[in-house]
């Protein structure tokens, strides 16, 4: 097969990693027989240096093009929140994502076999295995609601932030939800406010009749609050985990940390046609870059999520994490994820050491 995959490398540990994952798509194209073509696209802070704006024109275009966009991070303290709006590299990041109508978040927290003693959680919690999708609507809810801000006479400043939901953009990624949980273990949790936000019962009524749709897949209704502790008490009860934007905001930190290192989760921003974008979901990481110390397994990771989920390539996206687990297996470690004694290497040689594993597989 021909792929295009659009590179947006970003500031900070954004290039270092994004090489390392791009030597790996090579490893794999080579293994299986496909061509891959790259194409740079330039947004957030590096944007800003190189043309006056985090999100240059023409840019959401460029990643159309393509049939996935790979980003590293972007951010970092050069483009502060002093600096105007069209300078910061979260602008940047928000508008790419609406530009390319990624309405599900797909964030994976997977406790790696080698990795078990790396969750925070209790040894006999931990060693059942963490492998949990979470599914967050991106695109909708008190993040993208109406804001206000007015004096009143009595009460000083007030604000609002409205919370607003309609049955499709809950059905389409509910629809996500259940997909993905017949390429898994079959379970959708849907999570809510229902016993007191009005977008959460409209929610769960669209959620229920879509769980008539999908017989074969098992369906709960989980309370947020309920939720956060079930996360922390036994996280090896879910499968796929589907909720509105601000509470998958919250809760997939919550899930990445009982996991261990935000330096080896990936994620996926997936829409209805257009590409889509595959991230870590780490930040830039501004205090080790440069240094050959930033580990790129979570962004090597976000390829094997671009193969099973934008290619529909499940073999290929086995290979990669199967090379990752071996490598970690082996006891090779990056410096955050390395306990007293462990082999410690750095960004390139971790990212060789993959490459070199998906040849022997
Ligand atoms: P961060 O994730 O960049 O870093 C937090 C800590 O984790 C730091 O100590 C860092 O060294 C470490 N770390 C992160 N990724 C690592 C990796 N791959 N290997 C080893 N260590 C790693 O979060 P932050 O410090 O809050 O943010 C830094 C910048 O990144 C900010 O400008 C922020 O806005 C931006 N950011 C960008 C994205 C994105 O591009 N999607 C996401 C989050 C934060």
């Amino acid at each position: 097969m021909e792929y295009k995959i659009a590179l947006i490398r970003g500031d900070g540990i954004g290039p270092e990693v994004v090489n390392e994952a791009v030597g790996v798509l090579d490893a794999v194209a080579e293994k299986y027989g496909h061509k891959i073509q790259y194409v740079d696209v330039l947004l957030g802070g590096c944007a800003t240096d190189a043309v006056g704006k985090s999100y240059p024109d023409g840019t959401a275009e460029k990643c159309k093009g393509c049939d996935a966009v790979l980003l590293g991070a972007v951010g970092g303290p050069k483009w502060g929140p002093d600096k105007p709006a069209e300078q910061r590299p979260e602008t940047a990041l928000l508008a790419i994502r609406k530009d390319l109508g990624l309405y599900a978040n797909l964030r994976p927290a997977t406790l790696r076999p080698a990795m078990a003693e790396a969750s925070p959680l209790r040894k006999e919690t931990a060693e059942k295995g963490i492998d949990l999708m979470m599914v967050r609507e991106l695109t909708g809810g008190v993040y993208f609601g109406k804001r206000d801000r007015y004096e009143t006479e009595d009460r000083g400043m007030e604000c609002t932030d409205l919370m607003a939901y309609s049955e499709k953009e809950i059905e389409r990624v509910g629809r996500r939800a259940f997909e993905l949980a017949r390429l898994r273990r079959k379970k959708v949790s849907s999570v809510d406010k229902a016993n007191v936000l009005e977008t959460s019962r409209l929610w769960r009524s669209v959620m229920h009749r879509l769980a008539e749709e999908y017989p074969d897949v098992q369906y709960e209704d989980v309370l947020v609050d309920n939720c956060a502790m079930q996360i922390v008490r036994d996280p090896g009860q879910f499968d796929v985990l589907v909720t509105e934007n601000m509470f998958g905001d919250i809760l997939s930190d919550e899930a990445s940390m009982v996991t261990g290192s935000i330096g080896l989760l990936p994620s996926a921003s997936i829409g209805d046609s257009a590409p889509g974008l595959y991230e870590p979901i780490h930040g830039s990481a501004p205090d080790i870059a440069g240094q050959d110390k930033a580990n790129p397994i979570a962004t090597i990771l976000s390829t094997a999520m671009m193969f099973r989920y934008s290619f529909q390539r499940p073999e290929e996206a086995d290979a990669i994490e199967k090379a990752v687990d071996a490598v970690l297996s082996d006891g090779w470690r990056t410096a955050d994820i390395a306990k007293p004694g462990e082999k410690v290497v750095g960004t390139r040689e971790m990212g060789r050491l993959i490459r070199e594993q998906l040849k022997v597989l």
